[in-house]
């Protein structure tokens, strides 16, 4: 089993980066790293930073790099990172990525690969509408894919589980399109940096899993 290992999820919203990203944490026990979930709980929390975050997440927008990048980068700068990391949602455009490049390359340090789970947009807005998150931890699960043993109540931590307000169908139209705009150029950039290895999202999360286990291992 690899560890110390530095890993981007790339793919479309919904493509299931935090499913398995999580996953990941669990079997080679590094952090799982969302901007995502740190904005939701600052959200939650009613800080600063969240209800100035907030402001463009309900549009379907993406948070400024000024808000997101150093938050990111103390985040990964903490001591449970040195043995490397899963990053969720980060980077979301190529100067979040330059940012990261460079932060790294100033400590002589890299990212190992960059996993682009792919699905296409007509399962996204099915994945997106199914979707319910925990209000409490943030665990994620699908009402039809991935169902909670018991309905509307977290496995985890026996909260509530709700439709996130940016998963409603008009906001998950503009994320798609922020997506494709924004983020999808980092496939590319990940490519050409010899980086990038794509597993096919649309199949079940386990074998989704075991495809992303075979890349980290070989
Ligand atoms: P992302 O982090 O990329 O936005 P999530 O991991 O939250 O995506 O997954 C989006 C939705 O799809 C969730 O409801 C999740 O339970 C469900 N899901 C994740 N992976 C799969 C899969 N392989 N097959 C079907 N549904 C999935
Ligand atoms: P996610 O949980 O990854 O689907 O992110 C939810 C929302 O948080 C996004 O639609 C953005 O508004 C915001 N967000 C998360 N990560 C980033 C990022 N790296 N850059 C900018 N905005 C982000």
């Amino acid at each position: 089993m690899r560890e110390k290992v530095k890993i981007i999820m790339l793919g479309a919203p919904g493509a299931g980066k935090g499913t398995q990203a999580k996953m990941i944490s669990e079997k080679y026990n590094i952090p799982h790293i969302s901007t995502g979930d740190i904005f939701r709980f600052n959200i939650k929390n009613g800080t600063e930073l969240g209800m100035e975050a907030k402001k463009y997440m309900d549009q379907g927008l993406l948070v400024p790099d000024e808000l997101t990048v150093k938050i990111l980068l103390d985040r990964v700068a903490k001591d449970d990172c040195k043995d490397g990391y899963v990053l969720d949602g980060f980077p979301r455009n190529i100067p979040q990525a330059e940012v990261l490049d460079n932060a790294l390359g100033e400590i002589d340090d890299k990212i190992d690969f960059a996993i682009d789970v792919d699905v296409p947009d007509e399962n996204i807005i099915k994945r997106m509408s199914g979707r319910r998150a925990c209000i409490n931890c943030g665990a994620t699960y699908h009402m039809e894919n991935i169902p909670p043993k018991k309905e509307g109540i977290c496995d985890d931590c026996g909260a509530e589980i709700v439709l996130r307000d940016d998963d409603r169908p008009k906001t998950v139209g503009k994320r798609l399109d922020v997506y494709h705009e924004q983020t999808q150029p980092l496939i590319d950039f990940y490519q050409a940096k010899g980086i990038l290895r794509t597993v096919d999202g649309t199949i079940d999360m386990k074998d989704v899993f075991a495809a992303i286990c075979d890349i980290l291992d070989r």
